[in-house]
């Protein structure tokens, strides 16, 4: 039986520690609970980790989170080997939160990214380390430009928050929408435009991923790479940190 989860993580972002009660456990060892602070893979951000704390104090380690036939559903996945909870079992459920901070400001980076670099979106896919955006683009651009503009944004510390609208408004408005293969996360009745700066300001996009509340949070980044990947298309690769060579 399968039963729909509150997403805890999508009105809280920084909710790393919550209590869950398990619903289901499925026979490939898929735990379902009534609610989860565990983001599940969409959108092109990487599940989360991390482990239940059972009752007696023992762990049940996680190795992925993602959605099942439906995005209502969330499985959250043991490890090889780890003990199964049971039905009814309630747990204290904790993120591996270092490793989602990085995810939240490596998510908000490419959004910053696509402000910089106006073109429509063609993939993306969030790392832990490395981060990539391609591009439906045949202009050549320059790096260490793209990497200037994103620190100034950085710097800038706009605020970024939330905007529900209805999945009939998206529809309504699909202007809005800068990614072309990607899918705006609808299906759930309402959708989150992810707004960064004073009355969206510098941006809008519709988005179900986990994002930091101000953007100097992403902290320092550049482009390592930009990649041609056919005629239109340029693959964007971001990491953390400064870029290695300064003249
Ligand atoms: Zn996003």
């Amino acid at each position: 039986m399968t039963a729909t989860t509150i997403p805890l993580y999508r009105d809280d972002f920084y909710l790393a520690t919550a209590e869950g009660v398990v619903t289901a456990v499925h026979e490939d060892g898929s735990v379902e609970l009534d609610q989860t602070c565990f983001y599940a893979a969409s959108g092109g951000q990487l599940g989360d980790t991390g482990f239940f704390e059972r009752a007696d104090g023992s762990r049940i380690a996680l190795g992925e989170t993602r959605h099942g036939e439906s995005k209502a559903i969330i499985l959250h996945k043991p490890l090889e080997g780890e003990a199964l909870p049971s039905v009814g079992e309630k747990l204290v459920l904790h993120v591996d939160w270092p490793r989602r901070y990085k995810l939240m400001r490596m998510h908000t980076a490419c959004h910053l990214l696509s402000v910089v670099c106006p073109f429509p979106i063609t993939g993306a896919a969030v790392g832990e380390e490395e981060s990539r955006v391609d591009f439906d683009m045949s202009e050549t651009i320059d790096k260490e430009q793209v990497t200037a503009d994103l620190m100034r944004l950085v710097g800038e510390n706009h605020p970024i928050y939330l905007q529900w609208i209805t999945d009939e408004e998206l529809a309504a408005n699909p202007g809005i929408v800068k990614s072309k293969n990607v899918r705006p996360p609808v299906g759930l009745g309402r959708v989150s435009l992810v707004c960064i700066g004073e009355n969206s300001a510098v941006d809008s996009q519709p988005c179900g991923g986990t994002h930091v509340s101000e953007t100097q949070e992403v902290g320092a980044i550049h482009i390592a790479k930009i990649e041609k990947k056919g005629k239109e298309n340029r693959r964007f690769r971001i990491r953390f940190g400064s870029p290695e060579v300064l003249a």
